[in-house]
């Protein structure tokens, strides 16, 4: 991918010294990082190393120590902690639960328009139904279909489309792969790549960390609940702790 600029760039997420626990268990322990407009920044890491946590306390899903910080579609920076849950999507963010979180008893349309809840421009809604049926064109076939009787590659198309339904700055994804085959994964991260080189700034959680860091700008590497080191992602492809860690060694 070209490397796209990243040094003037404002940060549209800073998260810092975020902790998480479940019960007795501490989930994350002091996570710190950010993600700059126009970026893809991704969280690699093994199974229960705190990424899906880590997104879910960016969307206020779990309860939290540390701030996340969030400039707003208007520009204002917005510490999440004092915005109700249901109101984040409104400022910009939109989050692409793990498992995909699709309404399986309700229509493609039904989901995508559920997508748009937090919106009252009508018009503009239809236009950006009509652009993700360009951008999604197996959705457009399978308009009609019950979400639950779709591949599993078209739920997770469907998962991606509602959630920028909502027309966000920042589109959190979570193992947008997980349970895919290659073929399909591959088919995935194009659409990552053809949102964001559109202007979508994306926050990419995978186990998939190869594919993962081939389109990403940055990435973050997450162990036991904490951050243990970051870089560009072309750098880490071929750095020897992700190689050997992340990649099935050399
Ligand atoms: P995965 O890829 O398996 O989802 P992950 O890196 O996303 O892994 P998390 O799901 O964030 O990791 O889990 C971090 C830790 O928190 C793990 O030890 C996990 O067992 C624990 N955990 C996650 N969710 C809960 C929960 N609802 N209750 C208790 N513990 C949890």
């Amino acid at each position: 991918m070209t490397a796209k600029p990243t040094a003037a760039r404002e940060n549209i997420l800073k998260v810092s010294d975020l902790a998480v626990s479940y019960g007795g268990i501490q989930a994350l322990k002091s996570v710190s990082f950010e993600v700059k407009t126009g970026e893809i920044v991704s969280l690699i890491g093994a199974n229960g190393a705190g990424k899906t946590t880590t997104l879910r306390a960016v969307s206020s899903l779990v309860p939290y120590t540390g701030t996340v910080e969030f400039k707003s579609k208007s520009g204002e920076v917005l510490n999440l902690a004092t915005v109700p849950q249901h109101r984040i999507v409104k400022f910009g963010l939109a989050h692409s639960p793990e498992g995909r979180g699709v309404f399986p008893n309700l229509t493609v349309l039904e989901n995508l328009q559920m997508g748009a809840f937090s919106r009252t421009d009508k018009e503009e809604i239809a236009q950006d139904l009509e652009l993700c049926f360009a951008s999604f064109p197996r959705l457009k076939e399978r308009v009609k279909q019950k979400a639950g009787t779709l591949s599993g590659g078209e739920q997770q198309m469907l998962a991606i489309a509602r959630a920028l339904m909502a027309k966000p700055s920042l589109l959190l994804l979570d193992e947008p792969s997980l349970g895919l085959a290659p073929l399909i994964v591959a088919q995935i991260f194009e659409i990552i790549k053809k949102i964001n080189s559109e202007g979508m700034t994306v926050l990419l959680v995978e186990q998939n960390a190869r594919m993962a860091l081939k389109i990403s700008d940055r990435a973050y590497v997450v162990e036991t609940g904490k951050i243990s080191f970051s870089g560009r992602g072309k750098d880490l492809l071929g750095d020897p702790r992700i190689i050997d860690s992340y990649l099935g060694g050399h």
